[in-house]
């Protein structure tokens, strides 16, 4: 054989095979790749120069961006060599259409403003559009700040879940039960009527997962509180409450019961299944053990808890025992007044690092934490969301990092608890489908949704001009 034949045929071959390794690639939708990459996964490692591939909702690897060129051939690719890519965040708590109401009364105790201002505005106001207005405001701000899943607990819930779909968000919508005439439920029993319609029609919704909210022990009668239980625990949806906010209410339920809250509802059997307890300022070490054995998840909202001066959750005991704590901004109506889980990561550490006298209490690597894989515990997901793995659903986010205040970068971790913002965020991706890109929001209308919230405010304003209705 000659030589130039026999270079012929090695040609040919080496052409072969790279043709084979070609078509055996992976077929992906999409190759996501950044300078750092935060999967969130059990090794809790920052990757450098990496990617993850996705196809259709799922996420299919995450590594080095070198190897997932190789191993996939993505329809799609997106590179940001100045970012941060990891999970979306996880709001474990709060009212999405109070948006609509933002500082409409601050710097009050929780029962003054509730009573004096929320819901007598809330009697004269909620109405299924002003609740899909508000929501659509709460879902622009949450989707430009980096939130993938909320919670939320309100009045029309099922409005709140169209609007949620539409924007693209994953939820867990409670439908609001409360002992007295709302505007969507002249009674409890109207409201789980209510709620059960609301299971059904998004039962295996793939955004969805509708939840039975009970407000409070304090606003709701034992009775109410075992059907939503037994509601709940029908559908094998979630519970979500209210629990031990303030010390009034502790010192309430203690007078007429001699009993913690916690203590009620394990008594009343409202622990038993899947439940996401918010605040949980109040708990004593016998709540704890209540909670931790049932399973039951906590949402932390430092930034209401400081703002309405209701207190300090016992954090750090909830995490020794390995309660599952995610975070949660509440409502923006004067227990924040944003849905910014950046807020809620960095306040999270810093609060519990000066109510231990600790500045090792809680690091920046909990807050993250706190804000991605264990709000998933907290609420029952993390199977599906709350870490960048092959499997789980594609719920992921860019934070660049290239303002003055990201510069520069010695841990990613650090960064995003304490100096990163909501507006670093720059791409949001819920579900495989792309909510945000280069800043500029895929599914809903700014300018619309800014002009809608701004004519409520003019009605809300003229709806508190007339008299108060008389008490209930
Ligand atoms: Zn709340």
């Amino acid at each position: 054989m000659t030589t130039s034949l026999h270079n012929l045929i090695l040609r040919a071959a080496l052409a072969l095979s790279a043709a084979l390794a070609l078509s055996a690639a992976e077929p992906a939708d999409w190759l996501l790749s950044a300078r750092w990459v935060l999967p969130m996964d059990p090794s809790r490692a920052i990757l450098e120069n990496a990617a993850v591939a996705i196809k259709g909702d799922a996420i299919l690897a995450v590594g080095p961006r070198a190897e997932l060129l190789k191993r996939f051939t993505p329809k799609q690719t997106l590179h940001r060599p100045d970012a941060i890519l990891l999970p979306g965040l996880i709001n474990t708590h709060t009212h999405a259409p109070m948006s609509l109401f933002r500082g409409i009364a601050d710097d009050l105790r929780l029962q003054e403003w509730l009573e004096k201002f929320i819901f007598p505005a809330e009697a004269r106001n909620v109405t299924p559009d002003f609740v899909r207005a508000g929501t659509q405001l709460a879902a622009l701000e949450m989707i430009l700040g980096g939130t993938t899943t909320f919670t939320d607990m309100y009045y029309f819930e099922e409005v709140i879940a169209e609007a949620t779909k539409a924007a693209g968000l994953r939820g867990v919508l409670g439908q609001t039960i409360i002992g007295f005439p709302v505007p969507d439920a002249k009674t409890p029993a109207d409201g789980l009527t209510r709620t059960e319609a609301f299971f059904k029609r998004f039962a295996n919704d793939p955004l969805i997962v509708p939840a039975v909210a009970p407000h409070a022990l304090y606003t709701n009668s034992d009775e109410t509180l075992r059907n939503c239980r037994a509601l709940a625990n029908r559908y094998n949806a979630p519970l979500v409450i209210h629990l031990s906010e303030t010390k009034r209410e502790n010192d309430d339920i203690h007078a007429q019961r001699a009993k913690s809250p916690t203590a009620v509802l394990e008594e009343l059997g409202v622990l038993t299944g899947r439940t996401v307890a918010a605040h949980g300022v109040w708990l004593d070490d016998a709540d704890l053990a209540i909670l931790k054995r049932r399973g039951t998840g906590i949402a932390h909202c430092p930034s209401s808890n400081m703002k309405l001066a209701s207190g300090v959750a016992p954090i750090m005991k909830m995490l020794a025992l390995g309660i599952p704590v995610g975070l949660g901004p509440d409502g923006p109506a004067g227990s924040n007044n944003d849905f910014s889980m950046f807020e809620e990561m960095d306040l999270a550490a810093k609060l519990a690092k000066v109510f231990t006298g600790d500045p090792q209490a809680l690091s920046a690597q909990k807050a993250l934490e706190m804000a991605t894989i264990d709000g998933a515990r907290a609420l029952g997901m993390d199977k599906l969301i709350g870490s960048l793995e092959p499997g789980k659903r594609a719920d992921l986010i860019f934070v660049r990092a290239n303002a003055p205040h990201a510069v520069p970068l010695y841990n990613a971790y650090s960064q995003l608890a304490y100096a990163l913002k909501t507006t670093d965020v720059s791409d949001v991706m819920v579900n495989g489908r792309w909510l945000l890109r280069a800043r500029i929001p895929q599914t809903l209308n700014q300018a619309a949704v800014l002009a809608a919230a701004r004519a409520y405010q003019r009605r809300i304003l003229e709806s508190l001009k007339t008299p108060p209705t008389p008490a209930r």
